[in-house]
């Protein structure tokens, strides 16, 4: 079954949230995005019933193309990655039963800050915060 969200593209609902996905991806994660669409979707349109949550996820993580909505889940996804390698630049010598800094790990972590970093120093910091079109300015 084709993705209601691409289907009816068109649609002015399907359009607002749209425009709801490229304005929150800075703010929420899909996870809450996906809540508020299959929420609004039950709400307001008998068309799309039957859509399911897992449905709404993917239109937002796999469908959804804009720049800003990608950028975002990359970043999502790369400090999710942060957080992990962080929790591993330390790990036990066992053969003094000290913790020692994982040089290999530490060295992973760095790379990946360090691609967070350049995300950030892109130049492309309005872009990425938020891809509005120049037209669309919330107040
Ligand atoms: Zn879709």
């Amino acid at each position: 079954m084709p993705c209601w969200l691409c289907e009816y593209n068109d649609d002015p609902l399907a359009r607002s949230l749209s425009r709801f996905i490229q304005d929150q991806s800075i703010i929420m994660g899909p996870e809450l995005m996906a809540e508020r669409i299959h929420e609004k979707l039950i709400e307001k349109c008998p068309m799309a019933d039957g859509i399911g949550l897992d449905e709404v996820r993917e239109h937002i993580m796999v469908h959804t193309l804009h720049p800003g909505v990608r950028i975002a889940c990359i970043m999502r996804s790369l400090l999710k990655l942060t957080d992990k390698l962080e929790g591993i630049t330390m790990v036990l010598d066992e053969d003094t039963g000290n913790m020692v800094v994982d040089a290999k790990n530490v060295s992973v972590y760095l790379k990946v800050v360090s691609e967070v970093m350049q995300m950030y120093k892109s130049g492309e910091v309005n872009k990425l915060m938020f891809a509005l079109d120049p037209q669309h300015k919330t107040a």
